[in-house]
């Protein structure tokens, strides 16, 4: 029943989304969490046109073709209003949400509703979490807040408890390859992009359509090999050509984090759930040489990375300190 609304998995999801629409019990604020990839966006979107449609098939549906349908899919409608950070690991900050206050106190253009999309709300600084607060409750009747994030904990509990929480989960690799064979992977690449993903179907989609991050990523996993076998000063050199782009740096460090959360599965014996599975040779030869504890601290040391990278952290130190604990691959 949910082709109408294009979603891969999350059934769940898009019926209760329905049912509010349908029987006009629809909230004033959603929250929809999941990691990067998953369809949180996608499932908001699907959401914004089944609000605004103005010849729904049935109750709760959406045509996908009407001027709104349109106009939401391409993010242009004049009554949806996306807020995000500039970029992805970046801020979103307080003026953001002062001109979105001002904004919803005008009645919508064309629509019922005004839909307000807040993505990755992760990334809002503490002033401009405390700017929506006051949003949540101050919200007209006709304006309808769609957030997203990564999971609830990194939002005010306040914020959260205002929300109607949708908890969106990976969906299943063999579900995700069979979809991804449809969509015209062959079954190597469906296979592997299901891994890769780790059943996130938005985040296999991008990576079929665009080649760009795949490459990147065989890049990065080589410049990694190479550094398990160099020297400190050659470490050296690499920490500072790093510490240059922060960006870089950062997928840099959610590549290694995805690689030493793979050695860790195999050195626990679970090696069902390694994603990056052109990459087991690597892997066990990792995993022969450490043990869980230690493996634990690399990986560790890697997400605590990313964190500390938004927090204005010396760059080339925090990347010489990462290198140094890595173990020299025999
Ligand atoms: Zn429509």
């Amino acid at each position: 029943m949910t082709d109408n609304w294009d979603l891969i998995g999350h059934n769940w999801a898009v019926d209760m989304l329905r049912q509010h629409v349908a029987n006009n019990t629809q909230r004033h604020a959603y929250l929809i969490t999941g990691s990067r990839g998953i369809g949180r966006r996608t499932l908001a979107l699907a959401f914004a046109r089944a609000l605004t449609c103005v010849q729904p098939p049935a109750p709760g549906e959406f045509c996908g073709s009407c001027r709104e349908c349109r106009q939401i899919t391409a993010m242009q409608h004049p009554d949806l209003n996306v807020i995000q950070a500039e970029k992805e690991g970046g801020m979103l900050k307080v003026e953001q949400i002062r001109e979105l206050r001002k904004s919803i106190l005008l009645a919508p253009y064309q629509a019922k509703y005004k839909v307000i999309l807040l993505l990755r709300f992760q990334e809002a600084n503490p002033s401009a979490a405390n700017a929506l607060l006051k949003t949540l409750e101050e919200a007209p009747s006709k304006v309808i807040l769609i957030l997203t994030a990564d999971n609830t904990e990194q939002l005010l509990p306040t914020i959260v408890s205002r929300c109607e929480v949708l908890r969106l989960h990976p969906i299943s690799t063999p579900k995700l390859e069979t979809y991804l064979h449809e969509m015209g992977a062959n079954k190597k690449k469906a296979q592997f992009l299901s891994h890769l993903s780790a059943g996130r179907a938005g985040y296999a989609l991008s990576l079929l359509e665009d080649e760009s991050e795949l490459e990147l990523r065989q890049e990065k996993i080589h410049e990694f090999k190479t550094l398990l076998t160099d020297t400190r000063v050659k470490k050296f050199a690499y920490a500072e050509k790093l510490a240059k782009d922060k960006e870089d740096f950062r997928r840099t460090l959610l590549i290694w984090l995805s690689l030493w959360r793979d050695v860790m599965l195999n050195v626990a014996g679970d090696k069902e759930s390694i994603v990056n599975i052109d990459q087991y040779e690597l892997i066990e030869r990792l995993a022969d040489q450490l043990n869980l504890r230690e493996v634990k601290k690399l990986l560790e040391a890697s997400e605590k990375g990313i964190w500390q990278l938004k927090r204005n952290v010396n760059a080339r130190l925090l990347a010489e300190v990462i290198l140094l604990d890595w173990p020299r691959l025999s």
